[in-house]
């Protein structure tokens, strides 16, 4: 057939080139483990990715190799994230908080020849790297921390392999269908699964999150990923900022309050994204300190719900809006995001905040759907709920490697993916999570959203944080507990009766926690990438 469109592969080294030909003047910005700040140019980042690349080309590193990081969010960190790809090798950011056996599960697993690590992590890698097989080398990216690197086998110097590095731009032809990067899944039941990232789908997925409806991200955009380079390649916002020509402010390792509310003042940021609990803190931190957040006119809230509450005080409070965005490992991970729809502008504004407290509509390319327990598709009716079923281009279609026969089981053979969400989606096509499968509550019979009954605790005034986990009931089945974490503040004197008063607007009688069911703790423990870990607290009941 004639007349058709160029065969143009979609490649990660053509993001890169796309910075250096279009953006060179622009700023990329680090903040160091001494607190220092780092500043260059997208022209310097080029030609030092460049070099990187050639190094590792000189190290041996063939296509298709696995080469890991182990490193907070840095200008180096992003010079990986494109040398690797471009290479034809695959990017496998490791996860820095995982428990060490995972750790240990995952470096074999992948297979990574290669581990690049900052000087300030070095001492927890060096605490596994007995177990590690077949890694080469250990390439330390001094980030000016004050303790000296422990020593790890074959250790490089970064800045000493770079700048030994040649500057041809030479890269291999690469099929836009091979893998790129590779991430694991935070692994909460069994081992942790690999998820591949194709050059494609990467590709696809920045420009899916940078379109208006999405998180909009531009040229003109200065954006703080909070959410580590370490959990789903920093939802995909380096790649992104390459391809538009964003301003990136990586925040290094001092992710609480004041230090987080300090570069997004100075340096003017217009859109930051991260989990509900790194935002909760910088709220605790504003209402103690005053900072000037003009210049923010989007907060990405994602990888757990955003409570209502919190997206109203932040709306009302400091004139901050929040974008509800939910993902996953396996979907790359932008999948929705809870944008309102024109018609909606009329709406009264406790509607308004309803919507924009779900998780979304599906972004361009992503197609969700529910189903029952029987795979019958549901209506989107807003109420009627199943488990949720997304596919996409930048979508997994299996995981790495699965050892176990059902390994694979999530991936349906007509071409969906199982996410173990269970939601409901309105008829204007906006999805909201109720819960996990495996954390829904039963009681009497009926199912309760565990993640209903937090956000109503959470909008409770004084109250902090919130995890609602079943406990066994011989008359209930299963009766929910409330684990709940006062502000500074308010701590020793909230009163469960209150917030029991609050669940009864909400909740019947007999799904709402005992008294003696709602335990006040100190903080509710956390996954490895910020999530309410929900198994500690249920082997607590
Ligand atoms: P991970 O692969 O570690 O990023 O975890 C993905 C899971 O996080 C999803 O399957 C959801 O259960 C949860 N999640 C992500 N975003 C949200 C959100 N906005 N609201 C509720 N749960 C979320």
């Amino acid at each position: 057939m004639k007349g058709l469109m160029m065969d143009y592969n979609l490649t990660v080294d053509r993001i890169l080139l796309r910075a250096e030909k279009m953006f060179p003047e622009q700023e990329i910005v680090s903040r160091l483990a001494n607190g220092s700040i780092h500043r260059y140019k997208y022209g310097e980042f080029f030609s030092r990715t460049i070099k990187l690349m050639n190094a590792l080309r000189a190290l041996g590193v063939k296509p298709g190799d696995r080469v890991a990081t182990f490193a907070w969010n840095s200008y180096r960190h992003m010079e990986i994230y494109f040398a690797v790809p471009a290479l034809g090798a695959v990017l496998h950011t490791l996860n820095i908080r995982l428990f060490p056996e995972q750790l240990v599960y995952i470096v074999n697993h992948a297979k990574d020849k290669l581990i690049f690590v900052d000087k300030s992590l070095s001492g927890m890698l060096a605490a596994q790297e007995p177990h590690f097989k077949g890694v080469q080398n250990y390439i330390v990216m001094d980030d000016l921390h004050a303790e000296p690197a422990a020593s790890l086998p074959n250790t490089l110097d970064y800045e000493a392999i770079l700048s030994a590095g040649k500057d041809t731009i030479e890269f291999p032809t690469i099929e836009e269908g091979t893998a790129a990067g590779m991430c694991y899944t935070s692994g909460t039941t069994g081992e942790p699964k690999g998820v591949l990232y194709s050059h494609r789908s990467i590709f696809l997925h920045a420009m899916g999150i940078s379109m208006t409806d999405s998180l909009a991200i531009s040229n003109r955009d200065v954006i703080l990923p909070v959410v580590p380079m370490f959990h789903v390649m920093s939802w995909g916002i380096p790649f992104a900022c390459c391809l538009t020509g964003a301003k990136p402010v990586y925040p290094g390792a001092q992710l609480i309050g004041k230090p987080i509310a300090e570069l997004l003042e100075k340096e003017r940021v217009t859109i930051a994204a991260g989990v509900p609990t790194i935002w909760n803190v910088l709220l605790q931190h504003l209402q103690k300190e005053t900072h000037d957040l003009s210049s923010l006119k989007t907060m990405v809230v994602g990888g757990s719900a955003a409570p209502r509450s919190m997206i109203e005080a932040y709306e009302k409070k400091f004139g901050v809006s929040i974008l509800h965005a939910w993902g996953m490992t396996e979907t790359s991970p932008l999948g929705t995001v809870s944008r309102l729809k024109k018609h909606m502008d009329t709406w009264s504004e406790d509607e308004k905040y309803k919507v924009r407290a779900k998780q979304g509509m599906a972004v361009p390319l992503v197609e969700v759907k529910i189903v029952d327990d029987e795979n019958k598709d549901l209506p989107w009716d807003g109420s009627s709920s199943g488990e949720l079923l997304v596919r996409g281009p930048w979508i997994a279609s299996s995981y790495y490697n699965a050892e176990t026969p059902d390994g694979n089981a999530a991936f349906t053979k007509d071409g969906w993916f199982r996410t173990g969400d269970v939601a409901t989606i309105d008829s204007n096509g906006f999805m909201e999570i109720t819960d996990r499968k495996k954390d829904l509550i039963k009681t009497r019979g009926e199912w309760i959203s565990s993640v209903e009954m937090e956000n109503i605790i959470m909008s409770y005034a004084g109250v902090l944080e919130a995890a609602v986990v079943g406990r066994p009931d011989e008359v209930r089945g299963e009766a929910p507990v409330a684990f709940v974490v006062a502000t500074a503040e308010k701590k020793g004197t909230l009163d469960a009766k209150g917030i029991h008063d609050l669940l009864s607007e909400k909740f019947a009688h007999w799904q709402i926690p005992k008294l003696s069911d709602i335990r006040f703790i100190d903080a509710v423990p956390k996954t490895s990438v910020g999530k309410f870990d929900k198994k500690v607290l249920r082997k607590q009941v």
